[in-house]
């Protein structure tokens, strides 16, 4: 379990969460980011990578990735750590005012100061609907790769024919002993790049491509065997399989923060319009999640909405100290805060 110190943690790294680094950064305050995507963007790199955006101020158009992009670099000055592939599972309060979260990773983040910028809620996988899964789950199905090297000399069953399951399919092909992708259909919506080289793959005899639907598992204390397939042209069959990899898109649920103690309204959290502060002391909600009167769930108003958060948040982690108001184009504080001088 590893411990760390920070001003703010940000649960969330989607653009709001992102920006909120940004502005945090200027007054001098270190972040911490989780978020359960494997990369940063939220909904912009998750949803929407490549449709354009029209209505961020400045940038006339963008696609989601872009923007994702653009944010990253600038707050590159500002070093923000991420904890990604980490659900934001548990919140305590400190004896000394601070926060503890906790993530399903059992890392521990204390913080003066906690941001809720998880958006619609936190990214989930679809599962298929297999009898005995959940008996699987964490031993032999997964539905993320946290480390290549587990998969090492094993039968890999990779079902799906999106990005995901063609990146990992190709990723995985050198170091597993096999890699069968699974879909049920020979139609794929991955890039086109990655298709073709998975079906000369294929061809070469380094890997299987079967046309087929998922029906079942087989195995015993949670040790996988073999998944059972079903397809019109080939009827039942099975592929023997020490692993199973389904990659059947995301959908998101509020998840774990329903639990941390803060007010709710129809799973959006209340704040104010002076600083965005939950009802609870020293918890801030920005973007999608929160709620007031007026609220227009644009990545504009998240931008806003960090911003004056993050003044308030510089009173609760530089307590006593007096907070200039300055401008990045003629402060030179800022600028070097920034590393342009
Ligand atoms: C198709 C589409 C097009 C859009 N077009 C526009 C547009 O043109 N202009 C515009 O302004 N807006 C647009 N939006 C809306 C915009 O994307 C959202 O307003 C914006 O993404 C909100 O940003 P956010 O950072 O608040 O939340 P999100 O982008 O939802 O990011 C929240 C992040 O929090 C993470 N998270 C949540 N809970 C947890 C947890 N417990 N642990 C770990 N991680 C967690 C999630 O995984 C996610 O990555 C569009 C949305 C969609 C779907």
């Amino acid at each position: 379990m590893s411990t760390h110190e920070t001003d703010v943690v940000i649960v969330g790294a989607g653009p709001v969460g992102l920006f909120a680094v940004f502005e945090l950064g200027l007054l001098g305050l270190k972040t911490h980011l989780v978020d359960i995507l494997d990369r940063p963007g939220g909904q912009c790199a998750e949803l929407y990578p490549e449709k354009p955006i029209y209505d961020i101020p400045g940038i006339p158009i963008c696609t989601g990735q872009e923007l994702t992009d653009r944010l990253m670099e600038q707050i590159k000055p500002f070093d923000p750590v991420f904890h990604l592939q980490e659900m934001a599972e548990k919140l305590e309060k400190l004896p000394d005012e601070r926060w503890r979260l906790t993530t399903d990773q059992g890392v521990v983040i204390d913080a003066r100061v906690v941001v809720i910028a998880a958006g619609g809620g936190s990214f989930v996988p679809k599962k298929p609907h297999l009898d005995g899964l959940e008996t699987y789950e964490d031993t032999s199905v997964f539905y993320a790769v946290r480390k290549i090297d587990a998969f090492r000399g094993k039968r890999v069953v990779i079902a799906g024919g999106g990005d995901s399951a063609l990146d990992w399919a190709l990723n995985l092909q050198p170091v597993a002993e096999r890699v069968t992708l699974v879909h049920h259909r020979d139609g794929f919506r991955a890039a086109p790049a990655s298709v073709q080289r998975m079906r000369q793959l294929v061809d070469a005899g380094e890997m299987d491509f079967k046309i087929a639907q998922l029906a079942g598992l087989e195995g015993a204390d949670g040790k996988l065997q073999s998944v059972k397939t079903k397809s019109k042209e080939e009827g039942e069959g099975a592929v023997p399989a020490d692993a199973l990899l389904p990659f059947f898109g995301l959908t998101m649920k509020l998840g774990p923060i329903a639990e941390f103690g803060l007010n709710f309204e129809e799973n959006l959290i209340p704040v104010d319009t002076e600083k965005f502060e939950t009802s609870t002391p020293s918890i801030f909600a920005i973007g999608d999640i929160n709620i007031y009167p007026g609220k227009l769930k644009l990545i504009l108003s998240g931008f806003h909405e960090g911003a004056l958060m993050a003044q308030a948040a510089f009173a609760y982690c530089r307590p006593g100290e007096r907070l200039r108001f300055q401008y990045t184009t003629s402060s030179s504080e800022l600028q070097k805060k920034l590393g342009v001088r």
